[in-house]
């Protein structure tokens, strides 16, 4: 028997969804809808400075008016801290995370000094300051209180894993995480990022197939990297174009996107705000 096809929608709830959100969410739900399969919602909630109960709420609230129903119980990422624990434990145990005390400012005088480091895929990478720091010193620095981030040894992860790729609505892509440097996995403080999330949430809800925008398709080697390396299942991906403003910049809050609320006060139907919603896809 064919293994049921899982997508799921995954919203930060740091404001209220606009346009963008609502295409996310109904190539996840047709495509699972149309195969007879399971489409899940999870809220992406593990930074508690900027997400708000109360956009949790109107998110499904607005969910449940569009009709874009859902199965089985929410995954709230800020619940979940010990599967990602586990996670991290892992790849400490693999010698591939190290502590790094870089702040941002440190970072950009890093880049300064060697010449201005070409932008990667998801903005300028790591410099890999602290890869070389003695143990010794790393060891000191976490005594004396110092905050620091978990990084992840990319070419060190390349080197146990070997080439990947995934699969791409049925192409087989190439993922090399090189570029995009040593990613944060965690910080002293919250012990998880997106990509360790991300990874291992669509592998506990047994996701088969990951639909998003395709402003993330620059993650997704990390994504493929941290799977192999925690012996997860691949999923398939389908990244899907990006609903425009009249400017053509992608839809974002701090553009002032209209909400769904506000399309919904205005006197605007689910199947208004659909059409409106995939409006060129
Ligand atoms: N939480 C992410 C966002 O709201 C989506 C992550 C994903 O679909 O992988 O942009």
């Amino acid at each position: 028997m064919a293994t049921p096809l899982v997508t799921r929608f995954a919203p930060s709830p740091t404001g209220y969804l606009h346009l963008g959100h609502v295409r996310s969410a109904l190539e996840g739900w047709r495509a699972a809808r149309q195969a007879g399969g399971r489409f899940l919602l999870r809220l992406e909630d593990i930074d508690a400075t900027r997400c708000r109960p109360q956009f949790a709420d109107a998110i499904i609230e607005d969910l449940t008016w569009l009709g874009l129903d859902w199965d089985g119980p929410v995954r709230r990422q800020s619940e979940q801290f010990a599967d990602y624990r586990a996670a991290l434990d892992r790849l400490e145990a693999q010698g591939l995370l190290y502590p790094c005390f870089c702040t941002r400012r440190d970072i950009q005088a890093e880049i300064a000094r060697a010449g201005g480091a070409p932008q990667g895929p998801l903005g300028a990478p790591y410099p890999g300051t602290c890869r070389h720091l003695a143990a010794a010193e790393r060891a000191a620095r976490r005594a004396d209180g110092a905050d620091y981030a978990l990084r992840l040894d990319i070419a060190a992860a390349l080197a146990i894993t070997g080439p990947l790729s995934w699969d791409e609505n049925g192409r087989i892509v190439p993922a090399d995480p090189l570029p995009l440097g040593d990613v944060v996995l965690a910080r002293k403080e919250v012990p998880t990022s997106y990509h360790l999330a991300v990874s291992v949430d669509d592998a506990v809800q047994e996701v088969t197939l990951v639909t998003r925008g395709v402003d993330l398709f620059a993650a997704t080697p990390i994504h493929r990297l941290l799977q192999a390396l925690l012996g997860l299942p691949a999923p398939g991906y389908r990244h899907h174009s990006l609903l425009l403003d009249a400017q053509g910049r992608r839809l974002a809050k701090r553009e002032g996107a209209p909400t769904i609320r506000a399309m919904r006060e205005a006197g605007a139907g689910p199947a208004a705000i659909i059409a409106a919603a995939e409006a060129g896809a």
